[in-house]
């Protein structure tokens, strides 16, 4: 069912699920300001400002992939000196998630470089979750598409959220992906919500994209059936060998534009401060803090790539008077 409005976590605002390109595109045009200061309204009168989820992300089965994504280093159809691995033992993954837990995690996040995955191999990762979810923390995977009773499965292993992001605009798709269209995207989605499992979607912002491609990808998350749970706003982390090393750096003010436009959109969602925060200045990660993001990924690499080491995170978190959400 598709709902216009639905009320949000704290249910101060009615979240939309009819916003047009249009629109969106009008909020990244504000003076950036007036941008933020409504981002960071939005964000208080729907969660605690002061609280950030935190998330850990292990690549349990490293490159190799089929897919072409114009951004991952995974890619098995680009040179990045990357070497694949098989899918790593459920003892392997619980050591990490137990490591993870007592460095402050809340939710383990779990992700295999596979186009799709195979029932033999679900089934193992289906162990990973209940032992993970065994250990209090919350999980979450992202295996490529899924099938509906791939789905169901994983829901019955106990699976909080599953990781599928629509990457960029419905226009801009075709420039980074050619192996599977936006519309399988959607289709996994809808297979995830259908079993039950929260939504974790967002997109990439850096990749080559213009600002309506920016409001196009916002307007395509805003206007999902329900919005997602999460959304990680990524910032392209450049990978020597893959299609995308050589874009021009995104200027960090209009990452934060993005990251508020997803707040104001996106209300009662957990916007999630992803990849390229290792390249990011501590004070604009403190500027996506006050336009709404509530979320970082923590520890010290992000599947294959660098993300800032625990301690810097804590101390940012620590200077910022933020606290991790219960
Ligand atoms: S983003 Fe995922 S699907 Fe795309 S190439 Fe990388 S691992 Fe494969």
């Amino acid at each position: 069912m598709t709902l216009a409005h639905e009320q949000t976590p704290r249910g101060a605002v009615l979240a939309r699920h009819d916003w047009t390109r249009a629109e969106v595109a009008a909020l990244f045009a504000l003076p950036f300001p007036e941008l933020v200061v409504r981002a960071a309204l939005v964000h208080r009168e729907n969660f605690d400002p002061c609280e950030v989820q935190i998330s850990t992300l292990l690549s349990i089965k490293t490159g190799g992939c089929p897919e072409d994504c114009a951004y991952c280093p995974q890619s098995a159809k680009y040179d990045t000196g990357l070497r694949a691995e098989k899918l790593m033992s459920l003892e392997a993954v619980l050591a990490e998630a137990k490591a993870a837990k007592g460095a402050g995690a809340q939710r383990f996040c779990m992700g295999a470089a596979w186009r799709e995955p195979k029932d033999r191999d679900l089934e193992q990762v289906c162990a990973m979750v209940e032992g993970v979810k065994a250990l209090g923390l919350e999980t979450c995977v992202t295996l490529g598409m899924l099938t509906e009773p791939q789905a169901r499965r994983l829901k019955r292993a106990g699976l909080d959220y599953y990781n599928h992001n629509l990457d960029t605009s419905p226009d801009y798709y075709g420039a980074i992906i050619t192996t599977r269209t936006y519309q399988d995207r959607l289709d996994t989605l809808e297979h995830v919500r259908a079993a039950g499992i929260n939504v974790c979607c967002g997109g990439i912002v850096g990749m080559g994209e213009g600002l309506a491609d920016r409001a196009g990808m916002i307007a395509a998350l805003a206007s999902l059936p329900r919005h997602p749970e999460s959304v990680p706003i990524n910032m392209l982390v450049r990978v020597e060998g893959t299609p995308l090393a050589h874009e021009p750096p995104l200027d960090p003010l209009d990452f934060v534009r993005t990251i508020a436009v997803a707040r104001i959109c996106m209300p009662g969602s957990v916007v999630r401060l992803s990849a390229g925060r290792e390249d990011m200045s501590e004070e604009a990660q403190a500027l996506c803090f006050l336009a709404g993001a509530n979320s970082i990924f923590y520890g010290p690499k992000l599947l294959t790539t660098p993300n800032p080491a625990r301690d810097r995170d804590m101390a940012l978190l620590g200077k910022l008077g933020l606290r991790p959400m219960d």
